[in-house]
Parts: C-alpha cells; structure tokens; sequence
C-alpha cells in the first residue's frame, strides 16, 4: 500500500466492532478517510479475539452484540490491557452510561449519532490515551536507598526482592517518588494516573494508596513513607540521607 509523503509515521489502527453492517461500513467509510487503519468484527467473540491479536489503537465497541455482549468484551478487555473503549448504544438512559464507564469504557456514544462527532471523539480518546498514564515515564529507574523502580519492565524491587502491584499502584507509586518531598493533590493524581476521562472520586486513590501501603508494611526499613497531607493529597517522604536518583 502506498503511503502519502505527509503520512503520520504510524497510522493509528482502530477496531470497530458493530454487529449491524451499514452503521460499520459508514464507521470504516470515515476512520478510513481520516487516516486510520480500520479492523472490524461483527460480533464479541470476534471483536474480543481481533483485540487480542491485532493490538488496535482503539476499540469501537458497539453494546448489543450477537454472541458475547459489549459489556462483557469490555470487562475482559478491561482486564487484561489499557487499550482505550468507546461505547456505542442504542440504550439512551444515565444508568446504562453509568454502567459502561464503570465497566471501564474511555467514553460513551448513544445512537443515532453524527459522523463529525464520532470522528472528534475518537481522535479525542485516542489523545487522552497518549497522555502521561499510559505512556511509559520519561525516566526508565527511579532508586531511593534499595528501592527500584523501573518503569521499562514495570518492576518494583526492595534490595532485591520484588513487590508485585497492579498497573495502577505501579502508576501511583512512580507518579509520587518522581518528586519527593511535594504533596501531589487526588485530583491531579486522579488525572495523571487514572486519566482525564475517569469518573471515580478521589476515593479511588485513597483506596489504592492503602494498597501501597500494605504492600510496602513487609519492609520495616523502606527509604520513603507516603505521607497523607490531610485535605490536600500525598507526599512521598525520603529517610534522612537517602537521595532520589534517576
Ligand atoms: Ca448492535
């Protein structure tokens, strides 16, 4: 296939799963236009499987689908990667909006729905993805004392010994050490680490400093502590005489 001189270095690749063919083909007919590679599948089990293999950009993902439902691929999408979601639905009422992005969905459109919308919300979508939660942070280690954090193979080690945690912790974790010693608010912890899209209150990231907490109790002479600052956020605290270095 012959690529135009001015062509994005990568073209985006985008899955549409659709089961009804003409509301697909007009998707394909536009993300085409617009630059993307289009994939498509016409039923969850398909979608769930060409997710899996193709590794898209994006995941169209339409609710009423024959075989497994848009609610069940994005829960087991959700599960096992962070590749971005954007519902479509017939169903019009709040709670079922509600229920998608619980189930993990980036954003949400109710059909009928205009091409020129649904094409700024995928570009829209696919910029959020880019931001700083999903990419890999700039710097590859972060060591305090005998903590390492590497953000390239995502390993977490106390003088050797590895601490398991979730993308999420690991995010959170790495978001704090980058700068000790400076209280970093829910909310911007909230955008940073769960994306500007997310819905959750600032209850999510008590409950998932908690965690790291619980993870690190294991290691009595950990380096840093993670300090609450009460009504404000967090701060990660280093021992005396230990130095953050990249
Ligand atoms: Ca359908």
């Amino acid at each position: 296939m012959a690529t135009e001189p001015d062509a994005p270095p990568r073209s985006r690749l985008v899955l549409v799963v659709e089961d009804e063919e003409s509301v697909r083909m007009t998707l394909r007919y536009n993300l085409a236009a617009r630059g993307y590679v289009v994939l498509e599948a016409e039923s969850g089990t398909e979608g769930l499987e060409m997710a899996r293999s193709r590794n898209p950009d994006l995941v169209v993902l339409d609710l009423m689908l024959p075989g497994l439902s848009g609610e069940e691929v994005c829960r087991r999408l959700r599960a096992e990667s962070e590749v971005p979601i954007l519902m479509l639905t017939a169903r019009t009422t709040e709670s079922e909006k509600v229920r998608g992005l619980d189930l993990g969905a980036d954003d949400y459109m109710t059909k009928p729905f205009g091409v020129q919308e649904f094409l700024a919300r995928v570009d829209a979508v696919l910029r959020r993805a880019q931001r700083p939660a999903r990419e890999a942070p700039r710097a590859t280690l972060l060591r305090a004392g005998d903590v390492v954090v590497d953000s390239e193979s995502r390993r977490v080690t106390v003088a050797d010994q590895e601490v398991r945690m979730s993308p999420k912790e690991f995010n959170l974790l790495y978001q704090l050490l980058s700068s000790p010693g400076r209280v970093q608010t829910r909310e911007a912890l909230l955008r940073s680490v769960w994306g500007p899209s997310f819905r959750g209150d600032s209850k999510t990231v008590a409950v998932h400093i908690r965690w790291l907490r619980e993870k690190f109790e294991a290691f009595p002479t950990l380096p840093f502590r993670i300090t609450t600052v009460f009504g404000v956020g967090y701060r990660v605290d280093l021992a005396p005489g230990v130095h953050l270095r990249r």
